[in-house]
């Protein structure tokens, strides 16, 4: 696996690539759930491209950003391992050039749900994602479903502006009990760990009333109800949208 620090030696890197390149951009600290996305490249293109760039833009927060797990070789052995081609590393200067001052914004998308929650987080998603499309140059990009509101952002942001390139939606990998694969994870303690399982607990159910044709509002009370019995859940947001559209569901 080749490393690339720059925009240039990607960019050349790229051009000796012939047939289809795919990318699959992360910020580290990776795990099984970023692999399976890796393994849907491989299959779906010549090459393969992963980043890992912990954004700053995206981070509201400068304790997170501080505190986000960098695990560097593991990362590399778990790319080697899952065929990945190159490997784009780039230091914050070089994705935010001196005097950088453009952004990208879903306008609308990016100030609903999650977005009301992390003001800013989407503009800087969408502008840390046009820059990498716009190095690396993809013929398709790869994105979790676990963030579900930044593969509909990415989705919008490159219809709207006529980016070339085709966007992949990988499902969500989950661990036996339920919790979500993520890098903060090891973040958690043992008890904080344990207590995470409630959010998997509350979906289930609340997908499972959906399938008995329950309406929104007795989901949402599900949802409500289940994350109340767990003490150390505290709810920011719960949002039931229509999966396309990303509007408020309807469905009653
Ligand atoms: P991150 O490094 O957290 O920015 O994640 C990089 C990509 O991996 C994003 O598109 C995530 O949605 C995706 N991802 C993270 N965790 C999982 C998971 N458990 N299952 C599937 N995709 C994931």
């Amino acid at each position: 696996m080749k490393t690339c620090e720059t925009v240039a030696a990607m960019r050349s890197l790229r051009r000796s690539w012939t047939g289809t390149v795919a990318l699959v951009p992360t910020m580290g600290a990776l795990h099984a759930g970023h692999m399976t996305l890796m393994a849907e490249a491989r299959r779906r293109a010549d090459h393969v491209a992963a980043s890992i760039f912990v954004n700053p833009t995206q981070f509201g927060d400068p304790r997170d950003l501080e505190a986000y797990p960098r695990t560097l070789d593991a990362d590399r052995a778990m790319l080697e391992g899952a065929g990945v081609e190159a490997l784009f590393l780039p230091s914050v200067g070089e994705m935010y050039p001196e005097g950088d001052e453009t952004i990208v914004e879903t306008t609308r998308l990016a100030a609903l749900f999650h977005g009301a929650v992390r003001p800013g987080h989407f503009r800087g998603v969408a502008t840390v994602v046009t820059k990498l499309l716009n190095i690396v140059r993809p013929d398709v990009a790869l994105f979790g479903e676990k963030d579900y509101q930044q593969l509909a952002v990415i989705r919008r942001m490159v219809r709207d502006l006529h980016l070339p390139v085709g966007i992949v939606g990988v499902p969500t990998l989950r661990e036996t009990d339920g919790l979500a694969l993520s890098s903060r994870n090891v973040r958690l303690s043992p008890d904080a760990r344990q207590a995470a399982t409630v959010l998997s607990r509350a979906l289930d159910r609340a997908e499972a009333l959906a399938g008995a044709g329950a309406t929104v509002e007795e989901m949402r009370a599900m949802i409500r109800e289940t994350l109340a019995q767990e003490p150390r859940a505290t709810l920011k947001g719960l949002d039931i949208v229509d999966a396309e559209r990303f509007t408020p569901s309807s469905a009653t």
